[in-house]
């Protein structure tokens, strides 16, 4: 069996391994450690919890030892898609640096820039950085890559959906092209493929588990639900004290921030242990609650998908999913918070009848049908009233009034994806501290029913009001635009009497 003092890596690196408790190296460890070291370039196609992180740092101790850092002008850089993985990324280098007296510099949003141009200043060997606050800087005139010899893309398929390849591909172009590039992704889907095309030359390729599978050790269970968010929280409470007797601790996913705020807040109310972690908290706030819930502070954690991605918290025995992953890759990403390094753990997942589109989706992906907690959807009984319900909906008889209300009132306005696009491209520049790229889709257009009474009347009453003096200079100008057009015709006002016939149909109110 392969051990670390087979992979060539230096000896102070070796012995900080081995105080760090580790023997064996991990598959990826195993495959691009040996080939790092060789100066060549990896595509690594692994996951985090695959020990990923030490593949790439490992190598890079070693070979850092030759050399010296000058101002402003890093030997390595390192980018992630977020700022916990960054720092996570700093971690590493604390733990497996101790026998090396590097200078590691740490570039994300939302910490002062002052703080970070003194350590750029001083001279970094490793630069550890988000790609906007790195592009801050280069702006700025405050750093040089030409002297970066190892460049490390990590999280890349995050980083293409955080809207960050443009910025990737910018940095590429600012570094010599003799660098080494180690290049990491959990999927390669085909920008990926292109991007390591353009800039990676004759890697080695270390493949450690397909992209898309889930750990053996996860049993996975879907749990019908209504889709009121009241009866989701309720039905999660009833989860988790299900569980209680063998849940450690838990992470509870929700696709979106404003869900991550509301559903911690329900449950602390409920006298759960929980805690948030999403991208409106500001960086010492997700700091602390983090490293509260590493160290057993803290028991449930309620998060957004950016917020805990790759976040490497060891042994979490519960994964519960609010809402099923729009994009079923996140699945894979948030189940994979539990059954880590070979212990078990359970993940649950809430569906409604609305998910289960995605749901689909997330089983082809994985390969395999996921089972049912008690029956499926098929089987699901008529929300049961909670705690909650009385404040939604209820009359003094303690009837639901929701039948008697017209179809939409009341109910939560599902929204449109090019909406939850922009929402999560936003969401996403708050929690790297990032400009957003959004692509901007044309909006549907909705044919609006004005009633025609209120045409009619209001049609009357602009005839009858007297033009306002600053309304002057545009009939001017709409008659000069008239005489471009050889109309010379009095411009009717609204729709004039030419009111279109769908509009005089009789409407209900
Ligand atoms: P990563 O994929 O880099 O996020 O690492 C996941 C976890 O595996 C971290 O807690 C590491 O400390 C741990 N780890 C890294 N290398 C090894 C190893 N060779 N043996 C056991 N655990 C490891």
């Amino acid at each position: 069996m392969t051990t670390f003092a087979d992979l060539g890596l230096s000896p102070k690196v070796l012995d900080a391994v081995e105080a760090a408790g580790y023997t064996i190296p991990t598959p990826i460890q195993a495959g691009a450690i040996p080939h790092a070291l060789q100066r060549k370039d990896v595509l690594g196609i692994a996951q985090t919890g695959t020990g990923k992180t030490a593949s790439f740092v490992l190598p890079m101790l070693t070979l850092l030892e030759q050399g010296r850092a000058r101002a402003r002008m890093p030997r390595t850089l390192i980018l992630e898609p977020t700022r916990e993985l960054a720092a996570q990324v700093e971690e590493n280098f604390v733990k497996y640096g101790k026998n090396h007296r590097l200078n590691v510099a740490l570039l994300i949003g939302g910490v002062s820039f002052d703080d970070q141009l003194r350590k750029l200043e001083r001279g970094a060997d490793v630069l550890i950085a988000t790609p906007g606050r790195l592009l801050d800087h280069f702006e700025r005139g405050k750093l040089l890559l030409t002297g970066v010899d190892i460049l490390v893309i990590d999280e890349a398929d995050r980083m293409l959906d955080m809207g960050f390849i443009p910025d990737i591909e910018r940095i590429c172009k600012l570094i010599p092209f003799t660098r080494q590039t180690l290049f990491f992704s959990a999927t390669m889907p085909p920008e990926i493929t292109k991007l390591t095309e353009q800039f990676l030359h004759a890697p080695v390729r270390v493949e450690v588990a397909k992209a898309a599978t889930t750990a053996k050790t996860v049993e996975q269970q879907l749990v019908k639900s209504g889709k009121k968010d009241w009866e989701k929280r309720a039905k999660l409470r009833d989860l988790i004290r299900a569980e209680e007797d063998g849940l450690k601790n838990a992470i509870i996913f929700c696709n979106r921030k404003k869900d991550v705020s509301e559903l911690f807040r329900s449950l602390v109310k409920h006298e759960f242990d929980a805690g948030a972690l999403h991208g409106d908290m500001d960086q010492r706030a997700r700091t602390t609650m983090l490293a509260n819930f590493k160290d057993g502070k803290l028991k449930i954690l309620v998060a957004s998908d950016v917020a805990a991605r790759g976040l490497d918290i060891p042994d979490v025995s519960h994964v519960f999913n609010f809402d099923v992953p729009i994009h079923s890759e996140d699945y894979v990403h948030r189940i994979g918070r539990t059954g880590r390094a070979g212990r078990s753990g359970k993940a649950f997942t809430l569906v409604t009848p609305s998910d289960v589109k995605h749901l689909a989706s997330i089983e082809k992906l994985i390969g395999e049908d996921i089972n049912w907690y008690d029956g499926d959807l098929t089987t699901l009984p008529v929300s049961e009233e909670t705690d909650e319900a009385p404040r939604r909906g209820r009359n003094a008889r303690g009837k639901s009034e929701s039948k008697r209300k017209p179809r939409n009132e009341g109910r939560e306005r599902e929204r449109p994806q090019s909406e939850i696009d922009i929402i999560a491209a936003a969401e996403r520049a708050k929690e790297t501290g990032e400009q957003p790229v959004i692509e901007e889709k044309p909006a549907r257009k909705t044919a609006e029913k004005p009633q025609k009474a209120a045409i009619k009347a209001e049609n009357e009453q602009r005839r009858a009001r007297p033009a306002a003096p600053q309304e002057q200079p545009r009939r001017e100008r709409d008659r000069d635009h008239r005489r471009d057009r050889g109309d010379n015709e009095p411009s009717p006002v609204g729709f004039g009497d030419e009111i279109p016939a769908f509009m005089l149909i009789d409407t209900k109110i």
